[in-house]
């Protein structure tokens, strides 16, 4: 048996025929030590800032992407979350 489409949230299986919606979501970090806004940052100053970050928690910070499909529930809590405190249709 080959193992269907599956929502990547939940897991719920997504079955062939059936609707769903496919999740593209980046996150980038910004931060004013990663793009200062009043000119070139420092490099001796920028490394000495991030030095007490290990590789993980960098590159976390700077850029994640989360991509796949999602079952209507999970689209519609994700919706939810985004649109929180705002009506949402
Ligand atoms: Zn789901």
């Amino acid at each position: 048996m080959t193992a269907g489409r599956r929502c990547l949230h939940c897991e719920r299986a997504l079955p062939v025929g059936a609707p769903y919606f496919r999740v593209a979501l980046a996150l980038q970090g910004e931060s004013e030590v990663l793009a200062p806004a009043d000119g070139p940052a420092d490099p001796h100053a920028l490394l000495r800032q991030l030095g007490h970050l290990d590789a993980d928690e960098l590159e976390a910070g700077v850029h994640e992407e989360v991509t796949g499909p999602l079952c209507p529930r999970c689209r519609a809590e994700l919706r939810a979350f985004f649109h929180r405190g705002r009506s949402v249709q």
